[in-house]
């Protein structure tokens, strides 16, 4: 699947022609000019030698990656770790947040020992995504409620909504090239994704 459908044994040989191909090309065309065969030596190193090796590596890649910040539990402001020579995070023992430039520090105790008391995990967004879009079915899943956003896009709105791609602001944003809608991924089939920012604590009043 990854190499055009090829088996495992034939992604394999795909991978070790690949090194054979670059090492040849470097050779053939700079001979060893400035190093350009130890530099290519390096890259063909680089090159997994069996398929299996490069499934391992992207499955390791697509593994979620997070921060924990130390949250307050008295008044909910987060901080990021540091890092010591070991790798080990590290926090603030106390929160340090003012609600004003005269006010005192809130104080609270972050930490119980070394970890906080309320750790708040944040995903990677930029891996969130490379997850996201690595499972078909997701994907999948995209491509459908654009299309279908963009059937919605060209009736008469709908008196009862059921889909965000129903309402007004789907049907009329335009993306990047300010001529198609936002959804319209056109004929390059771009992934058009859509988020909306939840907040649990604002105060209407
Ligand atoms: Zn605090």
């Amino acid at each position: 699947m990854v190499f055009f459908g090829l088996s495992h044994s034939g992604c394999d040989f795909a991978l070790r022609a690949l090194q054979v191909i670059i090492r040849a090309t470097v050779s053939t065309l700079f001979g060893d000019i400035s190093g350009a065969l130890g530099l290519a030596s390096r890259t063909i190193k680089e090159i997994p030698r069996t398929i299996k090796t490069v499934l391992t590596r992207f499955e390791e890649s697509l593994e979620l990656r997070s921060t924990v910040f130390a949250c307050c539990p008295k008044c909910c402001c987060n901080y990021p770790p540091s890092f010591d020579k070991t790798g080990k995070a590290v926090y603030p023992h106390q929160c340090g947040w003012k609600s004003s430039d005269s006010s005192s520090p809130c104080g609270a105790l972050l930490l119980e020992g070394t970890s906080p008391i309320r750790p708040f995990v944040f995903p990677d967004f930029f891996h969130f995504i490379a997850r996201l879009l690595s499972d078909g079915d997701i994907e999948g899943y995209i491509d459908t409620s654009c299309q279908e956003g963009l059937e919605a896009a060209i009736q008469e709105p709908s008196a009862v909504i059921t889909s965000p791609f129903q309402g007004e602001f789907l049907r009329t944003i335009k993306g990047p090239d300010g001529a198609r809608l936002f959804i319209d991924g056109g004929s390059e089939k771009e992934a058009r994704l859509v988020f909306s920012l939840n907040v649990d604590w604002f105060n209407v009043n």
